[in-house]
C-alpha cells in the first residue's frame, strides 16, 4: 500500500487532535506514516499515533530540531520524500503547517494544496470557498501532493497501526539552523482548552458590545470547561483578540456543543462552526438568521441569559 507522510502536530508532548483526524484521513488514502518532528516524544505519544492508525512512526527528535521553527521540519519531510516515494503528505493547516507546506513544495518542486476540508481517491483534495457556498476540487499535478488539511474537517477514527519506529537523522542546511527561538511566553488565558481542540465552545459577537462584557462569556466558558470564540465583529473591534475568531476568515471550530451569544449568523461565521455537533444561540433578535441553524435557541436578552445559564450550570 502507498506510503502518505502525516506531519504531527505536538504540544507539550501531546499530540494534537488534528494529527488525529490527519492519520485517520490517512488510512482512507494508503498506509499512514507519522512523522514526528522536534523534542517530547514519549511512549503515550507512540501508543497515541499508532491508535489511529499509523503503520510506522518516524522520530526525529534532536536537539537541532526545535518547536515552532518551521525551516528544520521541512528539510526533515523534504529528505523522508525524496528517500521513501510516499504517495503524499498531510500537514494540518495551522499557521505554522502551512508555511511548512509551502516550503516543502519548493524544496521538492511538488504541487501545494491549502486549507483542504476533504482529500479524496487520487489525492483530489476538496477546498470549501466562499464561506462554504462553493466547494472545488483540484490535484497536484507535479512532484508529491502536499495538502494541508483544516482541522475539524474529519471526525478522528481509532484503528490501530503497527506503529514501528525508526529514527531519522536529519542533515539540516544552514538555512534552517539560521533561526532560532530566543524566548517564549505563554499567553495566559486561563486553563481553558484550545479553540480548535476544545468539546464545548462559547463565543460572543457585537451583541456583547465591550471586550470588558467578554468576561461574561469567559465566566460561561469557564462553568463548561470550554473555550471562548469570538465573531468577527468582535475582534475586528478589539474586543478579543484574533486568534480566537471564529469562521471563514479565523478558526474553523467543529466541537460537541457550540454557543453562540449575540452573534448573528453571517454565512462567513457559519463557515467556521457550522458542523458543530449541538448548536445554542442566544439572540435577542427572533429574526438572526443564525437561528436557521441552532438546535436550541433562546430569544432574549444575553446580559441577562448568560448569567443565569453560568450560575444554574455551576450549582451543579
Ligand atoms: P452582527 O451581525 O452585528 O450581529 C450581532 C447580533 O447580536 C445581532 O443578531 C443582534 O440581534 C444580537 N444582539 C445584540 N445585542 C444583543 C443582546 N443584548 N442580547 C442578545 N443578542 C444581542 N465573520 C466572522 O464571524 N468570522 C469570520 O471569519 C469572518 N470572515 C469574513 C470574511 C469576509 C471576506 C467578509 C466580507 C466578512 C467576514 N466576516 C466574518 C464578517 C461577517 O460577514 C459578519 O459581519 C460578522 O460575522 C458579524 O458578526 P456578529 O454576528 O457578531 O455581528
Amino acid at each position: 500500500m502507498s506510503e502518505i507522510l502525516v506531519l504531527v502536530e505536538h504540544a507539550d508532548g501531546d499530540v494534537k487532535k488534528v494529527t488525529l483526524e490527519l492519520l485517520t484521513l490517512a488510512r482512507s488514502l494508503g498506509e499512514p506514516s507519522a512523522v514526528w518532528a522536534g523534542p517530547g516524544y514519549s511512549d503515550a505519544a507512540k501508543a497515541k499515533l499508532a491508535e489511529y492508525g499509523a503503520a510506522k512512526i518516524y522520530v526525529a527528535d534532536g536537539e537541532e530540531i526545535v518547536d515552532y521553527v518551521v525551516a528544520p521540519k521541512a528539510e526533515l519531510l523534504a529528505q523522508l520524500v525524496s528517500e521513501r516515494s510516499p504517495a503524499g503528505v498531510l500537514v494540518a493547516a495551522t499557521a505554522e503547517g502551512k508555511e511548512i507546506a509551502g516550503r516543502l513544495a519548493v524544496k521538492t518542486d511538488s504541487g501545494v494544496i491549502t486549507d483542504a476540508v476533504g482529500v479524496g481517491e487520487g489525492f483530489v483534495a476538496e477546498q470549501s470557498i466562499f464561506g462554504g457556498g462553493v466547494n472545488v476540487r483540484s490535484r497536484v499535478t507535479k512532484g508529491t501532493p502536499i495538502v494541508a488539511v483544516r482541522p475539524n474537517s474529519t471526525a478522528p477514527v481509532a484503528e490501530a497501526g503497527a506503529g514501528a519506529e525508526e529514527k531519522v537523522a536529519v542533515a539540516l542546511s544552514d538555512t534552517a539552523r539560521a533561526a532560532k527561538v530566543v524566548e517564549r511566553v505563554k499567553q495566559e488565558r486561563g486553563a481553558r482548552p484550545e479553540l480548535t481542540e476544545a468539546a464545548i465552545v462559547v463565543s460572543g459577537g457585537r451583541g456583547v458590545g465591550s471586550g470588558e462584557n467578554f468576561s461574561i462569556i469567559e465566566k460561561l466558558a469557564d462553568s463548561l470547561g470550554a473555550a471562548v470564540g469570538a465573531s468577527r465583529a468582535a475582534t475586528d473591534a478589539g474586543w478579543y483578540p484574533h486568534q480566537f475568531q471564529v469562521g471563514q476568515t479565523g478558526k474553523t471550530v467543529s466541537p460537541q456543543l457550540y454557543i453562540a451569544a449575540g452573534i448573528s449568523g453571517a454565512i462567513q461565521h457559519r463557515a467556521g462552526m457550522q458542523t458543530s455537533k449541538t448548536i445554542v444561540v442566544i439572540n435577542k433578535d427572533a429574526e438572526a438568521p443564525i437561528f436557521e441553524i441552532a438546535d436550541f435557541g433562546v430569544v432574549g436578552d444575553l446580559f441577562q441569559v448568560v448569567p443565569q445559564l453560568t450560575e444554574e450550570i455551576e450549582k451543579r
